[in-house]
C-alpha cells in the first residue's frame, strides 16, 4: 500500500489486521455453511429457503473480498490457508447435519447473531481511528442485520403454515 494510507490509521495496524482476519475467517465459514445448506436443505418452502441461502452465501463471499482488500491496503497478510479459519475465526462453523428447513434457518440465525456482535465490536474498536475500516464494517453490519431479519421472517412463515387452514 501507499505509506501515507497506513500512517493515517490511528491504532495498532497489526492488531487491526488480526481483527480483519478474524472476520475474513468467519465470512468464509459462513459462506460454506450457507452454500452447502442450500444444496441439502429440505422441507416446506424449500425453493424460497434455497434462494435466500444462496443469496446470503454470495453476500458473505463479497464481505470476504471487502475484508481482504482492506488487509492488503494495510500491508497485512490475509489468511492464506483454510486450515487457519477455525483458529482465527470467532463464530465457528455449524454443519447442516439436520437438513430440515427450520433447523438450517435456526443455525444460520445463530451465525448471524455472532456476526452482528463481531462487527459491532469492530466498529467500536476502529471508530475515530480508521474511517475506511469503519465504513467497511458498517456496510457489512447492515447486510448481517438484513440476513438475520430475512431468515427470521422465513422461519416465522414456515411456523405459521401450521396454523393456516
Ligand atoms: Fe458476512
Ligand atoms: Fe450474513
Ligand atoms: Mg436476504
Amino acid at each position: 500500500m501507499g505509506k501515507r494510507g497506513k500512517e493515517i490509521v490511528g491504532m495498532d495496524v497489526g492488531k487491526l489486521v488480526d481483527m480483519l482476519n478474524t472476520a475474513l475467517a468467519d465470512e468464509w465459514l459462513a459462506y460454506y455453511q450457507y452454500w452447502v445448506a442450500a444444496k441439502v436443505v429440505k422441507g416446506p418452502m424449500r425453493e424460497a429457503v434455497t434462494a435466500e441461502l444462496m443469496e446470503h452465501a454470495s453476500d458473505e463471499a463479497r464481505h470476504a473480498e471487502m475484508l481482504v482488500d482492506r488487509i492488503v491496503q494495510l500491508d497485512g497478510t490475509p489468511l492464506l490457508s483454510p486450515q487457519e479459519w477455525y483458529k482465527a475465526g470467532t463464530c465457528g462453523y455449524d454443519a447442516p447435519s439436520d437438513p430440515l428447513v427450520t433447523a438450517v434457518l435456526r443455525q444460520n440465525i445463530e451465525g448471524e447473531k455472532c456476526a452482528i456482535d463481531y462487527y459491532k465490536g469492530l466498529l467500536d474498536a476502529v471508530e475515530g481511528k480508521d474511517p475506511l475500516t469503519y465504513h467497511i464494517a458498517l456496510e457489512i453490519l447492515g447486510d448481517e442485520v438484513e440476513h438475520e431479519t430475512d431468515l427470521q421472517a422465513l422461519l416465522e412463515d414456515i411456523q405459521l403454515m401450521k396454523k393456516v387452514t
